[in-house]
């Protein structure tokens, strides 16, 4: 059999064995064509239809409303950090950014490179252990945004505060965990490297009534021009799709965003309970804050914790030290890491604090 080990990665992280074991097998020849899929036309007859399955499976998956139209963008979340406002502050405006932690921080640095943005609450006296609840905006805003979960802080939105203004949703890390709540939000995009494909690519759901053309803004950046051309605008990233297609059909046949939301919160609840029950483990954000999907915890000390990665890894369980601007632990139970993993973890947890005490 072939060596797999427990990948608690935050990202890029785990993808499902089938999906790999697929691509394996259509690696020389995708298709009967005789080439892999990173070596055809992305204009092909082949890759064509492929891309369509794809876009048409992300949106069903989600239930997403007629109006709304979903993109595959190259360049990750950061480049929607920089056309979100491009595209809704063509024309002038305001946004509000809440800011829950590190990506929330990094989308409101780049929104004010060139908008005008306000920070209208932030964690950060708090060290990013809380979130609000409610949002009063004061003044006139033309989107809310908020990432529904921060990876690196181990802190999640369970709902989103309700407010004056559409909002605009991170779900990098929590994409295809959760039903999305539609009639709120002007665009929820994401990242794929955390629940779907490799990196490099970005999964938008953009409201159609937001599809202008901006003759000010480079035309690469516009959403419409992507619309106009259903995402074949530039030559996409064939091989992130390709691999995107395969794990939505595998998400579909395990039974869909239910079926991984019920994962997710039994998944998560199981690692918080083996924390709390712990006299040796520490997470200190409040229980109603806390992520389903990076579960960030410490040890009784910073030597504690490297001591903990490092054998971990040594047992077979990787990608568990914390993000180097936080330090801890992090353990990242995305989609395609079943319970067994967390099963391995929680035993790893118990003899590594019975070794040191
Ligand atoms: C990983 C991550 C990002 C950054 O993604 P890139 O593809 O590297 O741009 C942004 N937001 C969240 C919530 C993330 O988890």
């Amino acid at each position: 059999m072939t060596h797999r080990i427990h990948n608690f990665c935050a990202g890029p992280c785990t993808l499902p064995l089938s999906v790999l074991e697929t691509a394996q097998a259509e690696i020389l020849d995708f298709q009967g064509s005789g080439m892999s899929v990173m070596e055809i036309s992305h204009r092909s007859k082949r890759f064509e239809p492929l891309h369509e399955e794809t876009l048409t499976l992300a949106a069903q998956l989600l239930d997403m409303p007629e109006d709304f139209f979903c993109l595959l963008l190259p360049g990750g979340a950061h480049q929607q950090f920089c056309m979100i406002p491009l595209n809704l502050l063509a024309d002038g405006g305001r946004a509000a950014y809440i800011d829950s932690g590190v990506w929330a921080k990094k989308a409101a640095e780049e929104a004010a490179r060139i908008a005008e943005t306000d920070i209208i609450w932030s964690g950060k006296d708090q060290q990013y252990r809380h979130l609000p609840d409610t949002i009063e905006l004061q003044g006139d805003y033309r989107y809310l945004y908020l990432c529904s979960n921060e990876t690196v802080n181990g802190i999640q939105f369970r709902e989103f505060p309700q407010a004056a203004a559409p909002l605009v949703i991170d779900v990098s890390s929590d994409f295809y965990t959760r039903p999305i709540p539609w009639q709120d939000c002007d665009i929820v995009y994401g990242g794929v490297q955390k629940n779907l494909a490799p990196s490099g690519l970005a999964l938008v759901f953009v409201r159609k009534s937001l599809l202008q053309e901006h003759p000010q803004i480079n035309k690469f950046f516009s959403y419409k021009a992507h619309a106009d051309n259903n995402s074949l605008y530039n030559t996409p990233p064939t091989w992130q799709i390709y691999i995107l297609n395969l794990v939505l059909k595998w998400m579909q046949a395990q039974g869909g965003v239910a079926h991984f939301a019920a994962q997710a919160a039994a998944k998560s609840s199981k690692l918080y309970a083996a924390i709390d029950q712990s006299d040796f483990y520490h997470n200190d954000i409040a229980a109603q804050y806390r992520s389903q999907t990076n579960i960030v915890f410490r040890t009784p000390n910073e030597a504690l914790d490297t001591l903990f990665w490092k054998n971990a890894e040594a047992a077979g369980l990787s990608g568990l030290k914390g993000h180097r601007i936080v330090g801890g632990l992090r353990a990242s139970l995305y989609n395609a890491l079943d319970m067994r993993s967390v099963d391995a973890l929680i035993d790893y947890m118990q003899d590594f604090a019975q070794q040191q005490t």
